[in-house]
């Protein structure tokens, strides 16, 4: 029987376990860190103190034959095809499905030793609970791109008594349309977010310095700017691309090693407008489409291209408010955007969407949003 592993049960690796346990006779695994399945695309929410719903990996795979294994990945060797995890049990396989996803880049100052970060559940919990403590100060959240400005929003709202600073090196959010932007940045000034722009060279115990000395105090930083790939990939002698991330050809396959497919934030995946960045829209239909060239391979067949188009930029401003910016499918805003209250319905549909998705998936479908932004599945 053929072993297939499944490296990650994050929103990708999930995916494309369940597509191959539906589609195959293969035995699969799924090796997660911790037994619970992290709803990234929350993790803000978390930060600000909201209890979110706790979804076991066990129960979201039940009654698909998939075998999961909690347990921390320590060590691939690509040419023997084995996995080594926490206490040195080891993994072989015919087909490796790597979806570890990404860390927050720790290489500015100070990071690694006084931010706190998006890397675990735990990691934003650890925040929401230092917030509480606060009663007051400010707290400044870095990095203007989507993650920073729906975490500066969230904090902001959940905390009026916390003066919240939203650092960015250039203007936030500047991949959204005009429209939406102003808006968003109307809403920030009405929760009272001071926003700033400018290079941060440290962080500090206590405080943040910019590249002109200035020292903006706070109580509390959460480092939003920059993610890359983890080490596990390069050590085991996979190409990678700058960002640590596995270089992948258009079927999902690792250009150095054939039996590996990479997805999600883990991999550098190239189409016409360049290569993808990490977000779950994209993320899922990658775990699909790999889990599809599986599928065409083991079936003697040729796996399709992977093609792929963004279709929105969806941004929470706090739990009341929120813009949508739609895209054209390389990212660049389109005119068309939606905010308030239809933007906050939007957005919890999106981010409660994985789910049902999976449920889908283990009875052998696909949702239909999945076949608008992608061409090509290879099952
Ligand atoms: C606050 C926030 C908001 C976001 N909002 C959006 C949004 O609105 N829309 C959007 O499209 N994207 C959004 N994103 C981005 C999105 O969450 C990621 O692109 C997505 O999670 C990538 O999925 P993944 O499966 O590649 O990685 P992940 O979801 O991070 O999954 C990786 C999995 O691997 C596990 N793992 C890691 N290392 C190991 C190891 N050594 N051993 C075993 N297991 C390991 C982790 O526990 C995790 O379960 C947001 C991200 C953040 C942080």
């Amino acid at each position: 029987m053929t072993e297939i592993l499944v490296l990650g049960a994050g929103y990708t690796g999930m995916a494309a376990a369940i597509r191959l346990a539906a589609k195959t006779r293969a035995h699969i695994t799924l090796i997660n860190a911790s037994p619970r399945f992290t709803e990234r695309l929350r993790l803000h929410q978390t930060a600000a103190g909201e209890k979110l719903a706790d979804h076991a990996i066990q129960d979201v795979i039940s009654g698909t034959g998939i075998d999961f294994v909690q347990a921390r990945v320590r060590g691939i060797d690509a040419e023997r095809h084995e996995v080594t995890v926490d206490g040195g049990r080891v993994f072989g396989y015919d087909k490796l499905v790597y979806a570890l996803g990404a860390v927050t880049d720790l290489s500015m100052p100070g990071v690694a030793e006084h931010a706190f970060v998006y890397n675990s559940y735990r990691e934003a919990e650890r925040l929401a609970v230092r917030l509480g403590e606060l009663g007051g100060g400010t707290v400044v959240v870095a990095g203007g791109g989507l993650t920073g400005v729906e975490s500066a929003t969230e904090i902001a709202e959940a905390h009026p008594e916390l003066h919240v600073v939203l650092l960015s090196r250039g203007r936030p959010a500047a991949m959204m349309g005009r429209g939406a932007r102003d808006y968003l940045m109307r809403a920030m000034d009405r929760l009272g977010i001071e926003v700033r722009e400018g290079g941060v060279t440290k962080v500090l115990p206590d405080g943040v310095e910019l590249s002109d000395g200035e020292i903006i105090p706070s109580e509390a930083t959460l480092w939003t700017a920059g993610t890359k790939g983890l080490p596990l990939a390069a050590q085991a002698g996979l190409t990678v691309d700058a960002h640590g991330r596995i270089v992948v050809d258009e079927t999902l396959r690792s250009v150095s090693h054939p039996d590996v497919y990479a997805v999600g934030d883990s991999a550098a995946i190239s189409q016409s407008y360049g290569v993808m960045h990490g977000t779950c829209q994209g993320g899922i239909p990658t775990g699909l489409a790999a889990a599809g060239s599986i599928i065409a391979v083991l079936r003697g067949r040729r796996p399709k291209p992977f093609r792929f188009g963004y279709f929105h930029q969806p941004l929470s401003i706090g739990r009341k408010d929120g813009v949508i910016q739609f895209t054209r499918p390389d990212d660049s805003p389109r005119r068309a955007y939606l905010k308030g209250a239809w933007a906050v319905r939007y957005k919890e549909t999106v981010s409660g969407s994985p789910l049902p998705t999976y449920r889908l998936l283990a009875k052998g479908l696909v949702p239909v949003w999945m076949f608008l932004l992608v061409v090509g599945f290879g099952s």
